[in-house]
C-alpha cells in the first residue's frame, strides 16, 4: 500500500515528536510511522535534566553555556550551531512547560536546577545549576507530554511499522520511505514532499549499554546504504556509571547531587584529574580516569570498577530527587544506596556521530554546507550531527538538542511546505523493489547463522576493541573482525518463516545496519590519528589542532569505505587546551 503525506517524520522519541508537534501546528499534513509504540522510545528513559541557562537558583547565561558546551566538545561542536542550542535553550524550556511538562520545582515554585558534569559559572569557574528535571524520569515526562499534543493536534502515527528503505528519485531527492508492518508482515511506502529522520542512537553495537533494544541506529545505516554521509562516527559515548556489569545508568545528576566517585582506597580520585569541578568533569574525562584507576590496580578488590558513593547525600534526596535510580540499585544490584557505595563502571551511552546536518534539521551530504543540502531529507535527534557535541558531549544537552533542534525543523519543514506547495516528486517505479529482496533473500535461506550469535560477536569486538581506549592494533582487529562479521551477515538466517509479528525477521535486517554502522565507528576511529574528547588514541595522545580540527565525513558502498572532511565553524571561542 501507499501511504501519502505532506512530512514522514521517522521516530517517535523527543526529537521526531518535537518536529511532529511543530509542524503540525505550521498547518502540515504530518506523519510519524514508529517500530515502537512512541512511549517506548528511549527519550522515555531519559533521567537527569536537560540543560538550560534559566537562572532560576544561581546567576547563568546563556553565553556561559555556550563556551562550556564548545569546551566539552574538545572544539569540535560548530560554535554557530551550539550558540543556537544555548540560546533557545531557556524559551524552548519554558514551551514545554506551558504544554505540560511537570518539572520539578524549588523552594520559589521556579522550576528546580541541579548541577551536571562540565557545566560551570563564568566560564569554568565553578560547577552551575543548570540542569532542569522532573525528579530523574526527565525524558518519560518530555515523552508523554509531547504524545499527549501530538495526538490531540491529530498528527497521524503509524505504530510498529519499522522503516527499511528510503527512496530517492532520479535527482537524488528523498520522496519517501518503505517500510514493514510488524504486525501484518506487509511492506509499504510512504510518498512524502518531506521525509525526516528522528531514528535515535546505536548503543546495542557494544556490549555494556546504558541503551534500550531499538537502539540499533537504523537510520545511520539506511541513510549510509543510500549514499549519505555519515559525520563524526568515531565519537562515542561511554557515560561513566553504568551499574557494574549491567550497563544501567546512573545520572550524572546523582554526581550533580553530590554523589562521590572512589577507588579502591576510598580515594575520592577525580580530586586529582580535575581540580575545579572534580567529580563533575565532562563524560569523556570521567570515564577515561575510572579506566586509569583500574588499570593502575586501584579496581574496588581487584575488579574492572569503582563506586559511587551516595552514602553521605541522605535519604530525603535519594528518594525524592534520585528516586529512579535509587530504585534500579536496589533491584538489580540488590544495595541500598543510602547505606552502601554503587559499583558502577563506563556503559556506552550516546553517539556523537550521525547523519549531517544544518541547523534547520536539513540533510547536508557533503563539506559544502550551502550547496550540499538534500531536498526533502530531514534528520534530527541523536541519529544527526549537527554538530552541537563535536568530539563529546555534555549530560542534559540531548535533551535540549532534540527540542531545540526538533522545534527548529519542524517550523521548517512547515514554512517549506507553505512555500513551496505540497505537490510532490514523483515516485520511482520500483521503490520497494531493494526491500522485498531483502527480506525475500532472508526468508528463503535455509543455511546461516541466527543473527543473535552475530550481534554477540560484533558487541564483543566494539566493546573490547573500539571503546574508551583505542589505538592501532585494537582497531585493526575490530576491522578485520567486522570484514568477517559482513559476511557471517549475508548469511543470517530466521528460524520464524510467518508474517505476522515476525521480530526474527527484523534482528536478522537490523544485523545488516548493525555492522554497517559498526564499521563507520571503527573505520572512522583508525582514521583519526590523535586523541580529542571520546576519542582516545593510546597511540597519539595529544590532541592535533593543526591537522585534525575537522569533521569526518564518511561513505561506504557495502564494506567500501572513503573519507572527506569539513571545517569546524569557530566564532566566539579559540580552541584551548581543555582543563577542568
Ligand atoms: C538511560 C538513558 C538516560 C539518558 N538521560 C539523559 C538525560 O538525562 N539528559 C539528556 O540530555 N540526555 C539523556 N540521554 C540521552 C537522550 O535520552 C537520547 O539521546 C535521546 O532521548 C534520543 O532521542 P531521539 O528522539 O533522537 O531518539 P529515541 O528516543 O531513541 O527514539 C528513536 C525513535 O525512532 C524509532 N525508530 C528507530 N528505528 C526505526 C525504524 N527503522 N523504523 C521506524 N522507527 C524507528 C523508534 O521506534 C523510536 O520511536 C539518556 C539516554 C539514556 C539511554
Amino acid at each position: 500500500m501507499t501511504f501519502t503525506h505532506d512530512i514522514v517524520i521517522v521516530g517517535a522519541g523527543g526529537a521526531g515528536l518535537m518536529a511532529a508537534l511543530y509542524a503540525r501546528e505550521g498547518g502540515a499534513d504530518v506523519a510519524v510511522v514508529s517500530k515502537l509504540h512512541p512511549l517506548r522510545s528511549h527519550t522515555g528513559a531519559a533521567q537527569g535534566g536537560i540543560g538550560a541557562a534559566l537562572g532560576n537558583e544561581e546567576e547563568d547565561s546563556w553565553l556561559w553555556h555556550t563556551f562550556d558546551t564548545v569546551k566539552g566538545s574538545d572544539y569540535l561542536g560548530d560554535q554557530d550551531a551550539i550558540e543556537q542550542m544555548c540560546r533557545d535553550a531557556p524559551r524552548t524550556i519554558i514551551e514545554l512547560e506551558h504544554y505540560g511538562v511537570p518539572f520539578s520545582r524549588n523552594q520559589e515554585g521556579l522550576i528546580s536546577q541541579r548541577r551536571f558534569g562540565g557545566h560551570t559559572r563564568n566560564f569554568g569557574e565553578a560547577a552551575v545549576r543548570r540542569a532542569c528535571h522532573a525528579a530523574d524520569r526527565t525524558g518519560h515526562t518530555i515523552l508523554h507530554t509531547l504524545y499527549d499534543q501530538c495526538t490531540q493536534k491529530e498528527v497521524k502515527f503509524y505504530d510498529e511499522f519499522q522503516m527499511l528503505d528510503l527512496v530517492k528519485d532520479e535527482d537524488g531527492a528523498v520522496v519517501g520511505i518503505v517500510a514493514y508492518e510488524i504486525l501484518t508482515g506487509e511492506v509499504h511506502t510512504f510518498h512524502s514532499k518531506i521525509t525526516c529522520f528522528a531514528t535515535g542512537g546505536y548503543g546495542r553495537a557494544f556490549k555494556t549499554t546504558s541503551n534500550a533494544h531499538a537502539g540499533t541506529g537504523d537510520g545511520m545505516a539506511i541513510a549510509l546504504r543510500n549514499g549519505f554521509p555519515l559525520e563524526d562516527m568515531e565519537f562515542v559515548q561511554f557515560h561513566p556509571t553504568g551499574l557494574y556489569r549491567l550497563g544501567i545508568l546512573i545520572t550524572e545528576g546523582a554526581r550533580g547531587e553530590g554523589g562521590i566517585l572512589r577507588n579502591s582506597e576510598g580515594e575520592r580520585f577525580m580530586e586529582r584529574y580535575a581540580p575545579t569541578v572534580k567529580d563533575l568533569a565532562p563524560r569523556d574525562m570521567v570515564s577515561q580516569c575510572i579506566y586509569k584507576e583500574i588499570r593502575e590496580g586501584r579496581g574496588i578488590n581487584g575488579k574492572d570498577h569503582v563506586v559511587l558513593d551516595m552514602t553521605h547525600v541522605g535519604t530525603e534526596v535519594l528518594e525524592h530527587k534520585l528516586p529512579e535510580i535509587t530504585e534500579f540499585s536496589r533491584v538489580y544490584l540488590g544495595i541500598d544506596p543510602v547505606k552502601t557505595p554503587i559499583p558502577v563502571a563506563p556503559t556506552c551511552h550516546y553517539a556523537m556521530g550521525g547523519i549531517p546536518t544544518n541547523v534547520d534539521g536539513q540533510v547536508v551530504s557533503g563539506p559544502d554546507r550551502e550547496n550540499d543540502v538534500v531536498p526533502g531529507f530531514y534528520a534530527i535527534g541523536e541519529t544527526a550531527c549537527v554538530s552541537v557535541h563535536g568530539a563529546n558531549r555534555l549530560g542534559t544537552n540531548s535533551l535540549l538538542d532534540l527540542v531545540v533542534f526538533g522545534r527548529r525543523a519542524g517550523i521548517a519543514m512547515a514554512d517549506e511546505i507553505k512555500r513551496d506547495g505540497t505537490k510532490k516528486r514523483n515516485l520511482p517505479d520500483d521503490a520497494e523493489q531493494t526491500t522485498r529482496d531483502l527480506l525475500e533473500s532472508i526468508r528463503s535461506r535455509t543455511e546461516g547463522e541466527k543473527a543473535v550469535s552475530i550481534r554477540t560477536d560484533l558487541q564483543e569486538t566494539m566493546m573490547t576493541n573500539v571503546s574508551v581506549f583505542r589505538n592501532d592494533e585494537t582497531l585493526s582487529t575490530a576491522l578485520s573482525d567486522l570484514k568477517e562479521l559482513r559476511q557471517r551477515a549475508k548469511n543470517v538466517v530466521v528460524g520464524d518463516k510467518g508474517t505476522k509479528f515476525n521480530t526474527d525477521l527484523m534482528d536478522a535486517v537490523e544485523i545488516g545496519y548493525m555492522v554497517d554502522y559498526a564499521e563507520s565507528i571503527a573505520a572512522s576511529a583508525h582514521n583519526r590519528p590523535e586523541s580529542r574528547g571520546a576519542h582516545l588514541r593510546e597511540d597519539y595522545t595529544d590532541r592535533d589542532d593543526a591537522n585534525w580540527l575537522k569533521h569526518t565525513l564518511y561513505w561506504a558502498d557495502d564494506g567500501d569505505y572513503r573519507f572527506d572532511y569539513k571545517d569546524v565553524i569557530i566564532t566566539r571561542f579559540q580552541p584551548k587546551e581543555r582543563k577542568y
